[in-house]
């Protein structure tokens, strides 16, 4: 296959994809992968598939690493993350440029996300030196003896992420597990290598020592071995349920703890008594403009109040069709391309589905060709009076389709939200602070957003319960898991 060789953004250096281990990088692996641009359609570098002996190599340097690392102070390590930040921060334009050619997101969205992953970096470079105490008992309250809880690092953590935003998903991860001590060994996916290469360069810059992070670029052959190696303490995934199973699967062989980070198909419940302009806009920025609909945590199924029904419908349509489709490197642009022919055929798979179902496609509904015919280019289609126990209402699209579906009261918009296997996000909009109250504790799901707060923050949990996994990134939970505790007691007599 050809490489193509064209720029993706004026005096940007693309990096080449390599193996970062220790000190060293390389591209040599046990075979190559073609990455597409996906808003060209052209392949436009190599990517190097590890081997199980490179991951072997890469695991091993880590856990030699992992006993410099944990013996370095606390505050070193916070200082070492805390200009890790620093650095992404000022590689925001390179990060953003990366970005767009890994998956094709928008640059003004990459450029927003760049600035949330330093967030995410300084928020856990604060913690390394302030980890949380272990509880203490004391002699009279414990039978003549005194005892407290250590936490400590596990050791090697093995990373494995998705595509759909590939320094997000670092920064998500990474900055915790080193605060608490531990190494890594990440496996971006083969569809995105690229912003893993400059995180690991700037992480070197930082002065975190050699093997402390390594990357494995490939595929699932890598990821296998990754999460199967026995110096490979814990294991933090982010992707789909299926690639789940069979990783906790292999973890369950050796009892080996594994946090897993999988999709959703998240409610959004939208009450006659809302700011329905607020909502609407929203409903369609969230659903289309943040990476294309290639999300999560999205609120992908909007379930609206019969009364405002057939009008906030019609004006989330007349919004996403206003949204610029088109090239990522342009700023203006509100939605790129999905990430793949395999996206595009999934898409139009299930809204052809929606469509025998009974469903109404209010705006989109068809690839778009034109200029825009090479790459793989699907518009923000709002599909209505979907039926509750169709694919479109209970299946993830991971695409640029809203789902929209009536609801009587507040039990039915309950219930209706509750109906999926997923439970990752929650997201309600009405002017009631009771019901606010009442509809946060009854929906089943890792969060929820009332009248349009931002989440996914770094200081509040991000995690799902059911198909949408377990554990969680972010906050003090999201420290925690990254380590084990031992109990301890010395006697008093
Ligand atoms: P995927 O599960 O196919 O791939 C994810 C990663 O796992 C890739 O790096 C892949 O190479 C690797 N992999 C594949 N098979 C493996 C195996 N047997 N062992 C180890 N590693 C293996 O997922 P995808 O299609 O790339 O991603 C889409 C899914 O990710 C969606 O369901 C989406 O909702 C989910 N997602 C979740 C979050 C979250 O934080 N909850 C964020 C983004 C995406």
């Amino acid at each position: 296959m050809s490489i193509a060789t064209e720029a993706t953004a004026p005096g940007f250096v693309r990096p080449e994809v390599t193996l970062r281990i220790g000190s060293t990088a390389r591209a040599t692996g046990s075979g190559t992968h073609h990455h597409i641009n996906p808003a060209t359609g052209l392949a436009d570098a190599a990517v190097p598939m590890a081997s199980a002996a490179d991951v072997d190599e890469a695991v091993c340097n880590s856990h030699e690493a992992f006993s410099v690392w944990k013996a370095t102070p606390a505050a070193h390590r916070g200082r070492a993350l805390l200009k890790l930040a620093d650095l992404v921060e000022g590689h925001t334009g390179e990060f953003a440029a990366l970005a767009t050619a890994d998956n094709g997101t928008p640059a003004g969205t990459a450029q927003l996300m760049v600035g949330a992953a330093v967030e995410w970096i300084r928020y856990y470079a604060g913690w390394a030196d302030k980890l949380p105490l272990g509880r203490v008992t004391s002699v009279a309250g414990a039978g003549g003896s005194f005892g407290h809880t250590l936490r400590q690092p596990y050791g090697v953590i093995g990373i494995v992420i998705t595509w759909n935003a590939p320094l997000m998903s670092l920064a998500m991860k990474v900055p915790a597990a080193l605060a608490a001590g531990n190494t890594v060994v990440a496996k971006p996916s083969e569809l995105t290598p690229f912003s893993a290469m400059l995180f690991a360069d700037l992480i070197r810059e930082a002065g975190i020592p050699d093997g402390v992070f390594n990357v494995v670029t490939g595929g699932a052959d890598a990821g296998s071995a990754l999460v199967a190696h026995p110096l490979v303490k814990k294991v933090s995934f982010t992707g789909g349920p299926e690639t789940a199973r069979k990783i906790t699967a292999e973890c369950a062989l050796t009892f080996k703890p594994v946090l897993l980070e999988l999709g959703g198909k998240s409610a959004n419940l939208v009450f006659a008594d809302a700011d329905l302009e607020a909502a609407a806009l929203h409903a369609a920025f969230m659903a289309f403009g943040m990476m294309t609909g290639q999300g999560c945590a999205l609120p992908t199924r909007l379930l609206v109040q019969e009364s405002v029904y057939e009008q906030f419908a019609a004006r989330v349509a007349e919004i996403a069709s206003s949204f610029t489709v088109g090239s990522p490197l342009q700023l203006d642009t509100v939605c790129g391309p999905v990430i793949n022919q395999g996206a595009i055929d999934r898409i139009e798979a299930m809204v052809a589905q929606a469509r025998n179902d009974g469903a109404r496609v209010l705006t989109g509904g068809a690839r778009l060709g034109g200029e825009l015919a090479e790459g793989y280019y699907y518009p923000p289609t709002v599909v209505a009076d979907v039926d509750r126990q169709s694919q479109l209402a209970r299946q993830e699209v991971f695409g640029p389709v809203l789902a929209i579906l009536p609801f009587s009261d507040e039990a039915d918009a309950v219930a209706l939200a509750n109906s999926t296997d997923y439970g990752l996000s929650g997201y309600v909009w009405t002017s009631d602070a009771k019901r606010a109250m009442r509809i946060v504790e009854a929906l089943e799901t890792g969060e929820v957003v009332v009248n349009g707060a931002p989440n996914a923050v770094a200081e509040r949990p991000f995690g799902g319960i059911g198909h949408s996994g377990n554990g969680n990134e972010g906050g003090v939970e999201g420290l925690e898991e990254f380590f084990w505790t031992k109990s301890v007691a010395y006697s008093a007599n």
